[in-house]
């Protein structure tokens, strides 16, 4: 889509020409000021303001050398980022992502997304994200906690339970939570919440394992009931099998539907009869094996190589669990081929632009990140909330106001939708509804 606003078209030449090589951070930007377009026409102080071109440079980036020694006694060098992009409405909150293909784009990328995903959820939460191009896979646990020492020396001197609360994503779960939180503790000798993803037994909180998985599908629940459907009877392709993917399929089982496929990075299971969910968690949660494993103790299951295929299996509801731009135009086609009437997007950006607006055109129901997966944040802002009043609360209770939570920011992106002629544009109306707290507490606050 081109811009019809000349200063959006002007400022969108000047993003890419200041950011140069980083795809994924213009994807990003491209689409939330698109869907500024009517916002900024009747807002024209947004403009005056410079509350666009603010939001779209982020506050600080650090970035640092992360030298750690493997297991034969060999010097590695890595690359260690924290992008805090704007904390207008909160401490700057997000993830940490070890994964080879970090550079300072992609981070970049998931930050900006961050800062419109926290503010849908609610909460005093500002955007951040940072990682590592340190691939966790086939390390020993004594390489990945010498790594994640040397990776919070320097990461140490940037954050803090009131600065910058980071947490988990790709590559990182409990267990590299754990060395960093170790680490902190040790170089600041303070016991405080500023990670969050913990383990239950230094401040963790429950229900947050689960949080981005279950959220997702509270979501899009929500989405299905108002068009007069649900989960129930319904078959559902998820993408993936790390910690959002294994979780979105408990609840989608949960909910009355058969979850049929899950993949990782080298290819996807099919089971017709339906996933067998505790094998799954076994194999990667436990094992760190690959899911092709699967078929050994289900020979009646499906195993193909590449993850792409698996958009071409027949579902009512799809939902990507995996990574950036994996469900593309053609993917999209075969789901509407398919019958699909859902996609919800658990992963940051898993659908590109063309997939997106062919779902669209084809009234295909569509759940965006940034509202879909704000389960996982929010609750570790209940985390926080938790580490604060030195308490925890009960599975139920974080259960419920996550649910909640899902269910408002599904009713305020439909309603800002609905507010600038767009109505069942979730994409717009997450990017709408995020945006307005920020640029009002921008605009509230002067220049700075
Ligand atoms: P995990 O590391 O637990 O799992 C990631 C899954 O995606 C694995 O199955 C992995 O396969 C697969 N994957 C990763 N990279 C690729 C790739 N390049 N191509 C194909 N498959 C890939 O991460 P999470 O489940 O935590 O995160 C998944 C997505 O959800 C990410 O986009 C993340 O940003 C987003 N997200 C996560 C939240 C959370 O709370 N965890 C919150 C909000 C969003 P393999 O094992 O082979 O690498």
């Amino acid at each position: 889509m081109n811009f019809k606003n000349k200063y959006l078209a002007e400022l969108m030449e000047r993003i890419i020409a200041r950011n140069p090589g980083e795809k994924e951070f213009h994807q990003a930007v491209r689409e939330v000021l698109e869907s500024l377009e009517p916002v900024v026409e009747k807002h024209p102080e947004y403009i005056e303001q410079g509350v666009l071109e603010r939001l779209v440079e982020p506050e600080r980036i650090i970035k640092f050398r992360v030298p750690w020694i493997d297991d034969n006694g060999t010097v590695r060098v890595n690359r260690g980022f924290r992008v805090q992009f704007n904390s207008a409405i909160g401490p700057y909150k997000g993830g940490l992502r070890f994964h080879p293909s970090v550079y300072e784009g992609i981070i970049k990328f998931l930050g900006f997304e961050q800062i419109f995903k926290n503010s849908l959820t609610g909460l005093p939460i500002g955007g951040g994200k940072g990682g590592s191009d340190f691939d966790p896979k086939g390390k020993s646990d004594r390489e990945v906690m010498r790594f994640c020492q040397s990776f919070m020396t320097e990461l140490s001197k940037h954050i803090g339970s009131y600065t910058d609360i980071p947490a988990g994503d790709i590559g990182v779960g409990s267990r590299e939570i754990g060395y960093l939180f170790g680490q902190y503790k040790r170089i600041n000798n303070r016991f405080s919440g500023v990670l969050t993803g913990k383990s239950l037994e230094y401040g963790g909180s429950l229900a947050r394992t689960e949080a981005t998985g279950y959220g997702l599908c509270y979501f899009t629940d929500a989405m299905l009931r108002d068009h007069g459907s649900s989960f129930e009877g319904k078959t559902v392709v998820i993408s993936g099998s790390g910690n959002v993917a294994i979780y979105a399929t408990q609840k989608a089982t949960e909910l009355g539907a058969k979850v049929v496929a899950l993949s990782d990075s080298n290819g996807y299971i099919y089971d017709k009869l339906g996933i067998d969910l505790d094998l799954v968690k076994k194999l990667k949660e436990v094992e760190r094996k690959r899911i092709k494993e699967y078929i050994n103790v289900h020979p009646d299951a499906e195993y193909h190589e590449g993850c792409k295929g698996i958009w071409s299996i027949k579902c009512d509801i799809a939902l990507p669990c995996a990574t950036q731009n994996e469900l593309d135009e053609e993917s999209a086609k075969l789901l509407v081929e398919n019958g699909c009437i859902a996609v919800a997007e658990g992963a940051n950006m898993p659908s590109t632009p063309e997939a997106i607006e062919y779902l669209q055109k084809n009234n295909v129901l569509f759940g965006p990140a940034k509202a879909a997966n704000a389960g996982g944040v929010a609750t570790s802002a209940l985390e926080m909330s938790q580490n604060s009043i030195r308490g925890s609360w009960t599975f139920e209770k974080v259960d419920k106001m996550l649910k909640d939570i899902m269910e408002n920011i599904y009713s305020n992106a439909s309603a800002a939708a609905e507010e600038y002629n767009m109505k069942g544009n979730l994409v717009a109306g997450a990017n709408i509804a995020g945006f307005l707290k920020v640029a009002n507490a921008m605009l509230e606050q002067g220049v700075v």
